[in-house]
């Protein structure tokens, strides 16, 4: 069992391309965190950094109050779980999980007994003869989870482990690596683009954006109240409404700090009204442009005429072609092309500096 530090880590590759801008976090003895963000912006190469398989342009890397910029991979007492799994074709799936222990020259007997302890709790106990062909794809996503357990390694790292399988089985597996990670108790760094799944498995959440931090805490702290408005926008989904706050919105807020440029309001935290809101509210007339039922609620996405100046956020209500997005529960809808007013209370209002680059609080 080990902490993991990382101290103003950089990253420039070759050519001069600056993929990590200078990162600090620490990941508790035992804790999951999770590394989230849109594709490219540096999750691969920090946890790459971490397992020893980049070099490390500047900063400091600990693993259990060891710094191991200069130790190899193999000793730094991490197992990683790949994408595509990596297992050797040729080997049957007890050698997979054998192959890396008989390299270190570990005792016959403890490899059995670790190669069958990894197969019990993954129940591939029936499997052990087959080769990586002859399962599917969440079989061997276990299989690469068993050659990491059986290393008995003070952290894992997990690289985007489940964008291969299909939705059901990438939702069974998020579970299971959780359940797993908890009742091993080891420390966990864990790469996804995938927003849930950071949401659903993370102790700690740290949501990067382009080589840099945009935020680290738990989940639901995340959610509740982003730093900015790119974590705003990233994490949820449908993601929050974020809109310029011009004098109309300002004037009915009463009380919004001079510094704040943009409003922020979640779906889920907007309410269709027939009559007028209460003081301090947020009201918006909108125009039903398209519905979208999943069951048990149902997305109203709605044009307000206005537009948010600057770059589209990307994941926001405006990439998505909308205005504003609505969340209600259940099945009952207004027409498209109805003309609606929504509400929202006071203490469900995000309000950000103009550049989106800092949360304000009112
Ligand atoms: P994805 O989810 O698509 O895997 P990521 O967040 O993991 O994305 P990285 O693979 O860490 O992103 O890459 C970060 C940036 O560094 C990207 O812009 C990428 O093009 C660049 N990059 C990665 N490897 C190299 C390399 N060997 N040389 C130069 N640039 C690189």
């Amino acid at each position: 069992m080990a902490n993991v530090v990382l101290r103003s880590v950089r990253k420039t590759y070759p050519g001069g391309f600056e993929a990590i801008k200078g990162v600090d976090f620490e990941v508790g003895d035992g804790q999951f965190c999770v590394l989230v963000g849109p594709s490219g912006c540096g999750k691969s190469t920090l946890l790459r950094m971490v397992a020893g398989l980049e070099t490390i342009t500047s900063g400091e890397i600990e693993i259990g109050g060891r710094v191991v910029n200069q130790i190899e991979p193999a000793d730094r007492d991490i197992a990683m779980v790949f994408q595509n799994y990596a297992l050797y074709p040729h080997m049957s799936v007890y050698d997979n999980m054998a192959y890396g222990l008989r390299n270190r020259g570990t005792a016959r007997a403890e490899i059995e007994a670790r190669v069958q302890e990894a197969a019990r709790i993954l129940e591939l106990g029936s499997m052990l003869t087959r080769k990586p062909r002859q399962l599917s794809g969440g079989q061997r996503q276990r299989v690469a989870m068993g050659r990491a357990i059986v290393r008995q390694p003070k952290v894992f790292l997990f690289d985007e482990p489940l964008s291969n399988l299909d939705a059901k089985l990438r939702v069974a597996m998020r579970v299971e690596i959780r359940k797993l990670q908890r009742r091993l108790a080891t420390t966990a760094i864990y790469v996804t683009h995938d927003q849930l799944e950071a949401m659903t498995l993370a102790d700690v959440l740290v949501v990067m954006n382009a080589g840099e931090v945009e935020q680290i805490g738990s989940p639901l702290d995340v959610y509740a109240r982003p730093a900015t408005t790119f974590v705003a926008s990233f994490i949820g989904a449908p993601p929050m409404n974020l809109m310029p706050l011009a004098d109309d919105l300002r004037a009915q807020l009463g009380s919004a700090p001079p510094e704040a440029g943009i409003l922020g309001v979640r779906p889920e935290d907007l309410t269709i009204v027939s009559g007028t809101a209460g003081s301090g509210a947020l009201a918006l007339d909108v125009t039903v442009e398209a519905i979208e039922r999943v069951g048990p609620e149902t997305f109203v996405y709605g044009a307000r005429g206005d537009h948010l100046n600057g770059p589209v956020v990307v994941g926001s209500a405006e990439a998505a072609g909308a205005d504003l997005i609505v969340r209600i529960p259940g099945q009952a809808a207004p027409g498209i092309g109805e003309r609606i007013t929504v509400t929202a209370p006071p203490p469900s209002l995000h309000l950000f500096s103009a550049d989106g680059r800092r949360r304000i609080v009112r």
